[in-house]
């Protein structure tokens, strides 16, 4: 075939793609509805399960292999595997939320002006749905070659500390990875995200009465005050990098030169360098005042999501099939870390950002525009099909 023909096919492909999933504009918008229903808050496992068999039984309902991957601390997690096939690609998503339970109740189900609004729906249970849709418009439009695996979630609004290993391992055996996690406002996808790292400043210093001994004292308190003006020269270490001090601690009473006191530091860098040199210097304290000591713990939970050749040939890949979707897909950075940071830094090719489009997430305005879902999923099950078909 010459260009103009495959130019021609991938154009009907698309086009076929984006009726199929207009057509499913009310199913995608119940899915949505119904996951949202069920709330899912992190930290309530039985919640989450009651959520995950639901998304579980939708799974099935559509055509999925269906695994239950069984936490004792968190809800299950679930791996759906659609189609066969000897390689993969890998959608990967969360439906733990960061709402509290009954949240529901304040920020009830509604739709306004074109827009769903309710918990959750943005990060990222409307993101989940058309997932299933792209997987539905997928086997029908296009009878994909190779197989596609889903990897949704439940721990992701706490670090992912027991699913990181699971999606390392899922990633490892995919050609690409997409992340439905919302879009940015305006529908781009995110192509960078920040590493995140979180550390513990702890000051030991010397008890005293602060009126009879001041200087037998050596104050915890002052020193960490030093060393927070001293944090910030971190800061100024690259253009990308944020640092904030958001708790501190420390001392017993206003008399007492304070024996101890404590900081938590929220780090954000763009490349893995930057985590290595910004790190090196967090850990690096000398007190300033004589009869105190510091200790360093913690450390870069999420390495950054760089915008590899892999991650710009993925968008491209997007860019390219939005063009014909009649979109112009934009794309972006984000200092916000998500599981897509895990498997970029794999080095497997990941595109993040392909989710909803909305506003507000973990706000009380959180919401999604549900003319919006169709093109999404449209957008995805191609990028689906192209990369199972490309290099
Ligand atoms: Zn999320």
């Amino acid at each position: 075939m010459n260009t103009v023909t495959l130019d021609s096919a991938a154009s009907a492909t698309a086009r076929n793609l984006l009726r199929y999933c207009e057509a499913e504009r009310e199913w995608v918008l119940e899915t949505t509805m119904a996951l949202a229903r069920l709330e899912s808050p992190t930290s309530d496992k039985t919640a989450v399960d009651r959520c995950g068999e639901e998304l579980a039984r939708r799974l099935r309902a559509i055509g999925g292999a269906v695994t239950r991957l069984r936490q004792s601390d968190v809800g299950d997690q679930l791996r759906a595997e659609f189609g066969s096939g000897t390689s993969q690609v890998l959608l990967i998503g969360h439906f733990d939320t960061v709402w509290p339970m009954g949240q529901i109740d304040r920020m009830p189900l509604e739709i306004r002006d074109g827009c769903l609004f309710g918990p959750g729906v943005l990060d990222m249970k409307g993101g989940i749905a058309l997932g299933m849709l792209a997987a539905c418009a997928l086997t029908e439009v296009v009878q994909p070659a190779d197989r596609l695996v889903m990897l949704w979630t439940t721990d992701e609004e706490r670090g992912s500390g027991t699913s990181r290993a699971l999606i390392e391992e899922e990633a490892r055996r995919s050609r690409a990875v997409f992340v439905l996690e919302p879009a940015l406002v305006g529908g781009g996808v995110k192509t960078r995200r920040k590493g995140c790292g979180e550390f513990h400043l702890r000051v030991r210093g010397v008890a005293a009465h602060a009126g009879v001994d001041p200087d037998k004292g050596a104050s915890a308190v002052h020193e960490l005050a030093a060393q927070i003006v001293d944090l910030q020269r971190v800061r100024d270490m690259a253009p990308g990098v944020s640092l904030n001090i958001g708790l501190i601690s420390g001392g017993t009473r206003p008399n007492v030169v304070a024996e101890e006191a404590h900081a938590t530091i929220d780090v954000r860098v763009t490349t893995s360098e930057e985590a290595t040199r910004v790190a090196a210097a967090v850990r690096e304290r000398a007190p300033t005042i004589p009869g105190t000591r510091i200790e360093v713990t913690g450390g870069f939970e999420r390495p950054p999501l760089e915008r590899t050749d892999a991650v710009a040939r993925l968008y491209g890949r997007a860019r390219a099939i939005a063009a014909r979707l009649g979109h112009d897909l934009q794309e972006g950075g984000t200092g916000g870390g998500s599981d897509g940071n895990f498997t970029a830094a794999l080095g497997i090719p990941t595109l993040d950002g392909l989710g909803a489009e909305g506003a507000g997430p973990h706000a009380l305005h959180e919401h999604i525009e549900v003319d919006r879902l169709p093109w999404r999923a449209a957008l995805l099950a191609g990028l689906i099909a192209e990369t199972m078909a490309g290099d």
